[in-house]
């Protein structure tokens, strides 16, 4: 049984992706990510279905609907929202504000309105940004009716006194709420989790970056086919509410969740960012700070708070799930956050791509985390003997060759790769190789275990500003 050959497929594939591929990769997402950025997504509504249908082009995703008025814990699945259009338009008939040139200008979650007012009855359904008056600022009301319109400052201020048409032609009525699901069995029936956001309209990190990097993941993995460990579970929700609506209604599914998890804010130039499950300690948190403690590029990881994402809810007390968030951009820290800034040119064919094999060198992580026993433990067994002791890297040793001395001396059948890793400081993937080769010599024996899950004490948060390589 070859249970370190699971996942080599995306391995080889992005893995040892070359600059090349990853150039090709990008471009595909970044690709995707222009076809899905002119809907007009919301909670609820017609944008977020036509979104899933076309992640439903590319991956098998079934698309759920959940009937306003549903009790969710303590929450209402609520009231469906559609939109056909939304204006301010001038004495001259001439739109200073148009939802057909920008969907951000409406305020998302408008009930209808149709009416002419004076302007200064209007300026206090107006929404802008002073600090950047180019910019056009994304609002919601989802849980509060009303309605408005966002503007970039210079538009404001250009106005002039008189009367205007306010239209927004929207329905807000009994419908559904809508999600999209994509299960791939493996081996176990543990589940790891990977869920992403897609409720924003036009905007391109905070939404789109996170589903099209979910997308692709979860294609590489489908072709990975019965070579998988562990299930799969994709979850395209709206964010709050559809994650609270999905453990409401799959409580069974949630307890087989493993490991998770949420994906955003993956596409800008900013280094990575991990934050922790709640737990702190948990075998995704060990996993992801040691995979992006290896990356080329600086990267930080964030202590769990109780607000952020998704991982909210998978993390809140009864559920506890081992749900991380991975991003670049942290929420509401960049200035670009929930503006049209936030716009395709600000998300990058070659981060996404990174982000994506982030992501898989993270599963690759879980997926190959065992355990070994060294059975050749009195002294060091002859390597050169085997030939597993020649280097072609001039005086120092070889990182091979050190990885094979790490592996052997510490797979006491107590310790995990990722602990090798961790106290080698040399890449998992190396410390996987290593441990495939020394099998294959007869020199270690997997511990029959379905995977190495103990939990360590929490580290401190790291910040690595240092290349490994
Ligand atoms: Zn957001």
């Amino acid at each position: 049984m070859r249970l370190i050959l699971t996942l080599s497929r995306p391995m080889k594939l992005f893995g040892q992706l070359d600059r090349t591929n990853s150039a090709a990769a990008g471009r595909e997402l970044h690709r995707f990510a222009a076809e899905l950025y002119p809907i007009c997504r919301s909670i609820t509504g017609d944008g977020i279905r036509q979104t899933l249908r076309l992640i439903q082009q590319r991956i098998p995703l079934q698309i759920i609907e959940v009937p306003s008025g549903t009790s969710v814990f303590d929450w209402t699945v609520p009231k469906e929202w559609n939109i056909k259009d939304a204006y301010i338009k001038d004495s001259s008939g001439q739109r200073v504000a148009d939802f057909q040139k920008c969907n951000l200008h409406v305020l998302n979650y408008s009930v209808p309105i149709h009416a002419t007012m004076p302007l200064s009855e209007i300026r206090a359904h107006l929404f802008t940004i002073p600090a950047h008056p180019d910019w056009i600022p994304y609002r919601t009301s989802y849980y509060k009716e009303d309605w408005g319109f966002c503007l970039s400052h210079n538009q404001l201020v250009a106005l002039l006194d008189g009367a205007y048409e306010v239209c927004i032609d929207s329905s807000l009525a009994d419908g559904s709420l809508t999600y999209g699901e994509c299960f791939l069995p493996g081996q176990s029936s543990d589940e790891i989790l990977i869920s992403c956001h897609a409720c924003h309209p036009s905007l391109a990190n905070d939404n789109l970056s996170g589903l099209t990097v979910a997308t692709a993941l979860a294609k590489l993995l489908a072709e990975c086919g019965s070579n998988l460990h562990y299930s799969y579970r994709f979850l395209f929700i709206p964010g709050t509410i559809g994650a609270i609506t999905w453990l409401a209604r799959n409580r069974e599914a949630a307890a087989r969740i493993r490991h998770g998890l949420v994906l955003t804010c993956l596409g800008d130039k900013a280094p990575f960012h991990y934050k922790k499950s709640r737990k702190g300690n948990a075998l995704i948190d060990r996993a992801a700070a040691h995979v992006l403690s290896h990356l080329s590029e600086a990267s930080e990881i964030l202590e769990f708070s109780p607000y952020g994402y998704d991982e909210r809810q998978y993390c809140s007390p009864g559920f506890n799930l081992e749900v991380g968030c991975l991003m670049r951009s942290v929420w509401d820290s960049f200035p670009e956050y929930h503006t049209s800034a936030d716009n395709l040119n600000f998300i990058e064919p070659l981060r996404l791509a990174e982000s994506l094999r982030a992501c898989v060198t993270i599963l690759d992580v879980l997926e190959n985390n065992r355990r070994y026993r060294n059975l050749s433990p009195f002294c060091e067994p002859q390597l050169g003997r085997r030939g597993l002791y020649h280097s072609t890297g001039g005086d120092s040793i070889a990182n091979e060759i050190n990885a094979r001395l790490w592996v052997l001396n510490l797979s006491d059948g107590t310790n995990s790769l990722l602990d090798i890793a961790e106290r080698s400081g040399l890449p998992f993937s190396t410390i996987l190789e290593a441990a495939d080769l020394l099998r294959e010599n007869g020199l270690l024996e997997l511990v029959p275990e379905a995977n190495v899950e103990e939990e360590v004490p929490a580290k401190v948060a790291h910040k690595n500003s240092v290349p490994n390589f």
